[in-house]
């Protein structure tokens, strides 16, 4: 009998262990969950986090950029945008596109809160951009609008307005990025040439590219680029084109597209009507799947 009762003691007690293990286990692997589950949830001063390099993501980033059901009327003004959705990857490039007052630019503003949304919600960073203050935001968003303006005096003088402790070796190789290394070969002057009042003396596509310049400076993570409309000759097209490439590495770029070379590179095109989206995707996508689009790129996109 002793025997027998040894037999279903040691028989029982690992039994017993290995339920007590299970349930410590299911216990565990639940905590674990609840764990990751934290960790996913966006925390305050997320709008700060440098998102990780592609080899530390262990799943995707939330969007860089979100519009929630955005709309949207300027001050006293009628609506102009209407339940705007669309997000803009970490990492990624998206253009805008549509026909004048379609509300592109307007999007750009609100990125950089110069306005506030009047309805739905936009997230930088799974943010909402109302939660974050003004200086935080911008100082992670590179904004050029279109006609950025260039000051009088030197090359120097108006690169250092992005960042006024760079050095040297910094502002000549941030000019070489957006293809404007040749400025600051022209004259002895070197970085000390001349620009012109208003940047006179440079090209309508040196002037934009040394705005491209000045704000990637500031080291921001997105880029935010209301490209110009003027005509460009086919080497400033060219130039621009190697520029923004230059930018697109390591950072989340959303631009007001006026150029086919623009979207044809772009992972995502949205195209706006009337404040409103009417297609998302990409170039050969959207040239079978929308008329509008079909239209713009042959009619309105600056074909070079
Ligand atoms: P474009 O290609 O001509 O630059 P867009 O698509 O960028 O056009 P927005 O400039 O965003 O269009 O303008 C969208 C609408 O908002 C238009 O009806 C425009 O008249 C209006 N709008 C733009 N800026 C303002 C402003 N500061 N105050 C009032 N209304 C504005």
């Amino acid at each position: 009998l002793v025997a027998f009762v040894m037999f279903l003691f040691f028989l029982v007690l690992p039994l017993g262990q290995a339920v007590h293990a299970y349930t410590q286990l299911q216990t565990g692997l639940g905590a674990l969950q609840r764990i990751e589950e934290i960790l996913d949830v966006p925390v305050e001063g997320a709008a700060d986090r440098i998102p990780p390099g592609p080899a530390a993501r262990t799943r995707p980033d939330p969007p860089m950029i979100e519009f929630d059901r955005v709309g949207f009327g300027y001050p006293d003004g009628p609506p102009v945008l209407h339940e705007v959705s669309f997000a803009v990857p970490a990492g990624t490039r998206t253009a805008l596109v549509g026909p004048s007052g379609a509300g592109k630019s307007t999007l750009l503003a609100l990125v950089e809160r110069f306005y506030e949304v009047t309805a739905g919600a936009l997230r930088v960073d799974g943010v909402d951009v109302r939660d974050v203050p003004r200086d935080v935001l911008r100082a992670r968003l590179g904004y050029v609008e279109q006609e950025a303006p260039v000051l009088a005096g030197t090359l120097r003088g108006n690169l250092l307005i992005g960042a006024p402790t760079a050095t040297d070796a910094q502002l000549r190789a941030v000019l070489d990025e957006v293809n404007l290394g040749h400025l600051a070969e022209r004259t002895a002057d070197g970085l000390d040439v001349q620009v012109g009042e208003g940047g006179v003396l440079l090209s309508g596509g040196e002037r934009q590219r040394l705005a491209i310049a000045r704000a990637l400076l500031a080291g921001p993570p997105v880029l935010l680029l209301d490209e110009p409309t003027s005509n460009l000759d086919a080497r400033n097209e060219a130039a621009l084109r190697r520029a923004i490439d230059a930018v697109a590495v390591r950072r989340t770029l959303l631009i007001v597209a006026h150029r086919l070379s623009t979207v044809v590179d772009a992972d995502q095109i949205v195209v706006l009507d009337g404040g409103r989206v009417v297609a998302t995707g990409t170039h050969d996508q959207l040239t079978t799947t929308s008329p509008l689009y079909r239209e713009l790129a042959t009619h309105q996109l600056l074909v070079t």
